[in-house]
């Protein structure tokens, strides 16, 4: 395993690392100009590169299909614009908001659902005005339970500005639950410091991380001692995955997957269908693919291990569960299938009203 020390951010540090062939620097530099590049050293590190098709180097590093947009792709794909009151809160759901607090990631993935959206050169971190605005639309809407801080990434953030975060949110008390989306622990767990872990707990609201993660070879021994450390600071943990052709399309990846986030005490959450984002079609797989991984994971995962495959609706529709369906109703009640596929009758039979 190669020793990286700097995250690669343009293709001429990829060419340097040897990640690509020099002779192919010009056309990811083209790549590079239209969509943000940074591979940290722990992901850099991963990348075989005697594998033509190694799931960690096809997540990051640029590939020129990303400049060819399919008519049904958007700049938007789950309509964040559509649903945004103020700058950097996406109001999509009665009880819960996103709160968008910075458009850096430590690592930009290639099929990113945000990629027209962040990256240097977007609009960068909220600013202390946009903050205070944003705190309080929160505070004028009793109805938000939770607040979900996301970005980009919002763990590039200082421990400062994450505790600061924390306590006006804590000032809130119609608030209960904070949770943080990050790709951190597994892309740079260096960063998940015990004063990280501490800014981001809480003693009056329940905290949660989701962590993204997208193949088992990230869960490496020191993103699992990040975790560990969340963990250990009373941040439960929970888990989303992008189904991602090339890189988890196949059940042994996948439940493989499943497995290491259950033993790192993070409970798998969601497999996002992937979303119509410009230039990730060759990232895409269809319903029907995506269904059929979810049947095979039900006969070998318990529940325990097993996300909810779901879609975020294009136009800000919100996400939903895509299956697979076990229950169809027949004259006499339901046609139920077990995990072998086999069929069996069942009667709905309950006693009426109270
Ligand atoms: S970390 Fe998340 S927001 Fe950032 S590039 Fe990856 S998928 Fe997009």
């Amino acid at each position: 395993m190669t020793a990286f020390r700097q995250t690669l951010k343009s293709a001429a540090d990829l060419a340097d690392a040897g990640l690509i062939a020099p002779g192919r620097a010009a056309e990811i530099a083209r790549v590079e100009a239209r969509y943000a590049v940074a591979i940290p050293p722990a992901m850099a590190a991963l990348i075989d590169t005697n594998d033509a098709d190694d799931a960690i180097a096809r997540q990051f590093v640029p590939d020129p299909r990303e400049l060819d947009r399919h008519p049904s792709e958007r700049t938007d794909p789950i309509g964040d614009g559509i649903k945004s009151p103020v700058a950097g809160v996406v109001h999509r759901y009665p009880d819960r908001i996103l709160l968008k607090l910075v458009a850096a990631c430590p690592v930009y993935c290639r099929f990113c659902f945000r990629r027209e959206m962040v990256g240097p050169g977007k609009a960068n971190a909220l600013s202390d005005a946009e903050l205070a605005a944003a705190l309080a639309y929160i505070r004028a809407h009793p109805e938000i339970w939770e607040v979900i801080l996301t970005g980009g990434d919002p763990l590039v953030l200082s421990p400062r500005r994450v505790a600061e975060v924390t306590a006006a949110l804590e000032a809130i008390p119609h608030v209960k639950v904070l949770r943080w989306h990050s790709r951190v622990p597994v892309v740079t767990p260096e960063r998940v410091t015990p004063m990280l872990a501490d800014a981001l707990g809480s003693a009056s609201k329940t905290v949660y991380l989701a962590l993204h993660t997208n193949h088992p070879r990230e869960m490496t021994a020191a993103a699992r001692a990040a975790c560990a450390r969340l963990i250990e600071a009373g941040i439960a943990m929970v888990s989303q995955t992008v189904l991602l052709k090339g890189v988890n399309d196949d059940a042994d990846t996948l439940e493989a997957l499943m497995r290491a986030l259950v033993e790192t005490r993070v409970k798998p959450y969601y497999l996002h269908h992937g979303d119509l984002a410009p230039g990730t079609a060759h990232f895409r797989t269809t319903i029907a693919e995506g269904q059929a991984l979810m049947r095979i994971l039900r006969t070998r995962l318990s529940g325990l291990a097993l996300p909810t495959y779901v879609l975020d609706i294009p136009g800000a529709h919100g996400k939903v569960p895509i299956g697979p369906q076990y229950l169809a109703q027949t004259a006499t009640g339901y046609a139920v299938l077990d995990v072998h596929g086999q069929s069996h009758a069942y009667e709905d039979c309950c006693a009426g009203p109270r």
